[in-house]
């Protein structure tokens, strides 16, 4: 028979041997999220497909093109999640949240499902830290929520990204704009993409971040929404400004940033990196005042972001970024002989249930191979255990990195290695907090 040894396209593994990065910084982020007053919460991988057709809006790319949308046994039309903030408000409207303490701050790591062209930072199963706050119309939201992704690239020392914020307006003021795209985008309607000229008609933002060539440069010179603000979205914007300049956020003003999913208004932003290819856009967001009652809930002033996982290792690949290495084995012990065996194989279970991470033999290796099978787990301590080691009672413990030994008894094993691997690695702990960036460290302190 065949093997099935291919996953589908555009979808990744990811092997123990690269996993703890992705949990180190999911970590962080929930972490960092947390001291800005943002719960996790955890929504279904698949939803109605009625909530992201009105959610994220008919006219987008993600509707129209990209969704997994399949009939259930039971006759319903169900999509995989292409984004978290349908559900996620979904879950805000169902679950009553709004007649809580506003705003209500949430955060959540997914999986989220796109049918696109599989390339560098472009992948079908991908993954988001998200962040949503809902209920506040406030210009300090905005910059609050900006602040919390700018820390989360802060902590873990992303260099070189660039902040650029946008207002897009409100439907008042976006009426005016839609009638000066939609005269701007008539005289050129034969150079179109049918896509496009359909969203001419019913939504002509959208044929901004349409990613044909030919459209994407007719869209190159065409009117700014930021021109066409009313008032109120233009106060909104100077006191969003204002916030991220009290909180020495910098930031650049990209007018031509629209967004890619329909519900946005007022504040967009993105944080675009030129380090990682055609794929820069590392972290994107915005308000979304219509939303809720896009959704059949009371008006709800809200906002959001998302931080594609993949494209933040893949800079942060680029540029390095030290990541704390996932726990070493501490103790490996290689017994000689069916007793020490069952010796072994109790002590370390005594071990981790300690809270030591300790190895022994489960393949029946020679004990030369165990040292070696030792060396390349990349072991702390090793021991041997053979019929006299268990007839003195008393055993050696060799530390790997010097050669050091100890003699330890049996009887009191647990005890007394944690004590000695205690006092070791309490110093290897203190020099990495010491030479580590600041952030960084305090964050491995806290672990402490
Ligand atoms: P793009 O313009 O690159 O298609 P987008 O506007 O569709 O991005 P959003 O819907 O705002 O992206 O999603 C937020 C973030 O999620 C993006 O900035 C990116 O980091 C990540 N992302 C989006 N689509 C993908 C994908 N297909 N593969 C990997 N990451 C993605
Ligand atoms: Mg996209």
């Amino acid at each position: 028979m065949a093997l099935i040894t291919k996953a589908i396209k555009g979808t990744q593994d990811v092997l123990p041997s690269a996993v703890y990065e992705n949990q180190f910084i999911e970590r962080a982020m929930t972490d960092i999220a947390g001291k800005f007053g943002y719960g996790e919460i955890r929504t279904p991988v698949f939803e109605h497909t009625e909530l992201f057709q009105r959610g994220v809006g008919g006219t987008t790319d993600v509707v129209q093109k990209e969704m997994y949308t399949f009939e259930d046994k039971g006759g319903r039309s169900i999509t995989l999640r292409p984004e978290g903030t349908a559900g996620a408000m979904r879950a805000f409207l169902e679950h009553g949240l709004f007649n809580e303490a506003l705003p209500q701050k949430v955060c959540y790591v997914i999986s989220c499902y796109r049918y696109e062209k599989p390339q560098a930072g472009r992948l079908r199963e991908f993954h988001q830290f998200g962040a949503e706050c809902f209920g506040t119309p406030s210009p300090a939201a905005d910059a609050e929520i900006i602040a919390l992704a700018n820390a989360i690239f802060d902590f873990l020392d992303i260099k070189n990204l660039r902040l650029e914020i946008n207002s897009i307006g409100c439907p008042s003021c976006r009426a005016g704009y839609h009638r000066a795209l939609r005269e701007y985008f008539e005289e050129k309607r034969d150079e179109l993409c049918n896509t496009c000229l359909e969203r001419l008609e019913k939504n002509p933002m959208r044929i901004l971040d349409c990613k044909s060539p030919v459209c994407s440069k007719i869209a190159a010179d065409a009117p700014v929404v930021i021109d066409y603000l009313c008032a109120d979205c233009a106060e909104h914007f100077e006191s969003v400004k204002k916030f991220l300049d009290a909180m020495c956020i910098e930031y650049t003003i990209n007018p031509r940033i629209v967004r890619g999913l329909d519900y946005y208004t007022r504040t967009v932003f993105e944080f675009v990196s030129d380090e990682i290819g055609a794929q820069g856009t590392v972290c994107g967001g915005g308000r979304y005042d219509g939303l809720a009652e896009e959704l059949g809930g009371q008006h709800t002033p809200s906002l959001g972001f998302a931080l594609g996982l993949e494209r933040l290792l893949l800079l942060m690949h680029a540029q390095n970024t030290p990541v704390p290495q996932p726990e070493r084995c501490e103790l490996y012990i290689a017994p000689v002989g069916e007793s020490a065996s069952l010796e072994a194989a109790k002590t370390v279970n005594d071990l981790r249930l300690s809270g030591i991470s300790a190895q022994t033999d489960v393949y029946g290796r020679s004990l030369k191979a165990q040292m070696k099978f030792a060396d390349k787990l990349n072991a702390v301590y090793t021991v041997v255990l053979g019929d006299s080691e268990l007839q003195s009672g008393e055993v050696s413990v060799k530390r790997m990195d010097d050669g050091e030994t100890t003699k330890l008894s049996l009887e009191n094993f647990v005890e007394e290695f944690l004590e000695l691997s205690i006092s070791y690695s309490t110093d290897s702990l203190t020099d990495l907090i010491n030479s580590e960036n600041p952030d960084f460290s305090k964050f491995i302190g806290g672990l402490l």
